[in-house]
């Protein structure tokens, strides 16, 4: 686990841990592309295709990890362009209908307690199966001006029940130290803002872009937390571990939101390995996502099930937090999708299945009067008579 990965030689060592360097000379054309992995002409030609509709670009690191996943496409199938993209029957733009629940530029509200700000439009690397893919549109720029962003700040310091911000975007971390100390600052400032959380891939994608000084600068505004996205155990690098334990040390919650994605992590033993590497490196896997029915994405859902038997084959068989939860994201909020380890209920109480299928009985309490049950998750409907 964590292999230290050769960088391609012609490339300066020194411009190589430089995340500006790994910005810069992004890939985002075929040519570029051909110095990491073999280019024929078909995927030439599926990539310009697909290009003309959505945005593609990849940091050097990223793509230098691609040499290894020659059979399984772990990294390869996340970043570079394929024309299925193009040719989905059923997705839509915005699966969560977060331009309707936007009170103020860049805010998303669906919860009472806490909101998500999107920051930015910009990546690292672009993801082929973004939530938001509608932000790398060809041709499109987002709206994130000054004005704008202090019109959200204007409402979170006016929505006395926002506790929690979340930064998201895009990727707040592509910003420069001194901009994000900026924000820090003036949502930190605000007396009903407990938490500030920030939503970044670069702990995989540019773990470079994990400095010192960034550590230092984020540490003077906790309580702070931040979710990255490891999607593959091949992204569990030396370099990645070493951004990781960097934030930790900054005193750092860390968490994991997996998308599942066909062909690319969606089995058992690829979750096993993957959520096992990432608590060893401090990461505590949150969420794995189901697959959104968004425009573009078709390749890349999986049923439902699929989900379901990850978690049955986890939970148990791994350490519990090495467990995450399995959720489905709508416009009403994220739905847990929980394995079903309730096998019956009656009068004597519960009897629930373990991780190897072995039953268990445990008596149940009386419900107290007028309490109201959902009882289509329930194998059996509730028994009325256990209020007498
Ligand atoms: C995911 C999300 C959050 C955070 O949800 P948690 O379950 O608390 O992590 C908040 N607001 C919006 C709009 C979200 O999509
Ligand atoms: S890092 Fe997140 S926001 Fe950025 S492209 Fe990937 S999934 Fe989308």
């Amino acid at each position: 686990m964590f292999p230290q990965i050769d960088k391609p030689e012609n490339i300066n060592p020194k411009d190589w841990e430089d995340w500006q360097w790994q910005v810069k000379n992004s890939i985002s054309s075929v040519e570029e592309l051909a110095d990491y992995i073999e280019v024929d002409q078909k995927l030439a030609s599926e990539i310009e295709e697909t290009e003309a509709k959505y945005r593609w670009k990849i940091t050097p690191y990223f793509a230098n990890l691609m040499k290894r996943d020659k059979d399984s496409g772990g990294i390869r199938k996340q970043v570079v362009p394929t024309n299925r993209e193009l040719h989905d029957p059923v997705g839509v733009i915005d699966p969560l209908d977060e331009e309707k629940h936007s009170p103020a530029p860049g805010i998303i509200k669906v919860y009472p307690d806490r909101i998500a700000w999107c920051i930015s439009d910009n990546c690292a690397a672009l993801c082929r199966h973004c939530l938001r893919k509608r932000f790398m549109t060809a041709g499109e720029e987002g709206d994130f001006s000054r004005e704008g962003r202090q019109q959200a700040l204007e409402y979170i310091s006016q929505t006395p029940e926002i506790r929690d911000v979340l930064l998201t975007g895009g990727d707040p971390l592509l910003y420069p130290d001194s901009w994000l100390e900026d924000i820090l600052k003036q949502l930190t400032a605000i007396d009903h803002v407990e938490i500030v959380r920030i939503g970044s891939r670069v702990p995989s994608t540019l773990p470079q872009r994990i400095t010192p000084g960034l550590c230092t600068m984020l540490k003077k505004y906790h309580p702070l937390w931040l979710n990255t996205q490891f999607n593959h155990p091949l992204e569990l690098t030396a370099a990645a571990r070493k951004a990781c334990s960097r934030l930790a040390e900054a005193g750092i919650p860390l968490g994991n939101q997996s998308v599942l994605l066909k062909g690319i992590n969606d089995d058992p033993e690829t979750m096993k390995e993957l959520v096992q590497g990432l608590v060893a490196m401090r990461v505590r896997p949150y969420y794995i996502y189901q697959c959104q029915i968004l425009e573009g994405t078709e390749h890349f859902r999986t049923p439902i099930e699929d989900g379901i038997n990850i978690i049955y084959n986890l939970r148990g068989f791994t350490t519990g937090f090495s467990v995450p939860t399995y959720v489905l994201d709508t416009p009403v909020g994220k739905v847990p999708m929980n394995p079903e380890y309730v096998k019956l209920r009656d009068k004597e109480g519960v009897v629930f299945s373990n991780f190897l299928g072995k039953d268990w009985r445990e008596p149940n309490a009386a419900p107290k009067p007028g309490t109201k049950y959902e009882i289509d998750s329930w194998r059996l409907p509730f028994n009325e008579d256990l209020t007498d």
